[in-house]
Formats: structure tokens, sequence, C-alpha cells
């Protein structure tokens, strides 16, 4: 990234955020020579490889859609859900990685929903990590008791 003011070539990045609406990084760089600072704003895609290999630009309405239902009858509102694509895709797109798998997507998810709603939480990791016994439910559930003990104690 050029200097604007002297031209010289390198810059370092001093701070680097997502934007509001999460579409771009905005960065704060120095210039090594001039030591000036600027400010640089970089949209960059990303690309959702699904399982079957085909792939589709990010989306947080999918994201939403997908947590949507897990919320079902819970006390979450449109605003949490908009709120949790929103840290979905600031934690994604910190990778910096163009291209992102969709299982990503659905690690990504975990974290904020569990803050959200544990009871969404466990359905939509149900799903997501295929739980097919009790046992599975129960170690899920063990590890969030265990989990929540710690934050208290
Ligand atoms: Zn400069």
């Amino acid at each position: 990234m050029r200097c604007p003011f002297c031209r010289h070539g390198d810059s370092r990045v001093v701070d680097s955020r997502v934007t509001e609406d999460g579409t771009a990084i905005r960065r704060r760089r120095q210039c090594q020579d001039c030591d000036r600072r600027f400010t640089t704003l970089e949209s960059a895609s990303l690309t959702v490889v699904k399982r079957s290999g085909a792939t589709e630009p990010f989306s947080r309405e999918k994201v939403v859609a997908g947590v949507r239902k897990a919320c079902q009858g819970r006390p979450v509102s449109e605003d949490d859900l908009a709120l949790l694509a929103q840290r979905v895709e600031e934690q994604v797109r910190q990778t910096g990685a163009a291209e992102i798998e969709a299982h990503e997507i659905g690690l990504s998810i975990l974290p904020p929903l569990r803050d959200l709603d544990e009871v969404a939480y466990l359905r939509f990791a149900s799903v997501y990590q295929a739980f097919d016994s009790l046992e599975d439910f129960e170690s899920a559930i063990t590890l969030l008791r265990v989990e929540r003990e710690q934050q208290t104690t």
C-alpha cells in the first residue's frame, strides 16, 4: 500500500477493524518512510465452499436463517440474531481467508449462540455436530455446566 503523502511503497498496519456492516476492513497504516498515517478500506469478497464443492458468497441472512430454527420459542429477538450474524462474519473475516468452508461457519456460530441462549445452542449443536445419542447431549450439557461453574467461581 503506497503512502499517499510521500509515495513510499512500504507501510505498516497499526490497527485494523471490520466496518460496521462487516463488508470491509478499515486499516490504519503508518508509512515506514515519513511516519505519517493514513487509512485504507479494503473490501474482500468472502466465498463459502459447501460440502458438495459448490461455492456461494457469504451471506448473513443464511447464518440468521440457520440459527433462527434453533431459536424457535426462545427469548431471542431479530436484533440478537442480526448481532450474532455480525459476530460470525467478523470472526470469519478475521482469518483473512477469501474462502471458507461451510462447516467452519457452523463452528463460528456455536460460541456466540451459546452466549445468547443455551437451549438454542444445544439444538443447533445437536444438528450441526450430528448428535445421535442421549450421551452426546449429556456431554454437551456437562460441558456447559462445567464452564458455567468456572464463570461463577
Ligand atoms: Zn510516507
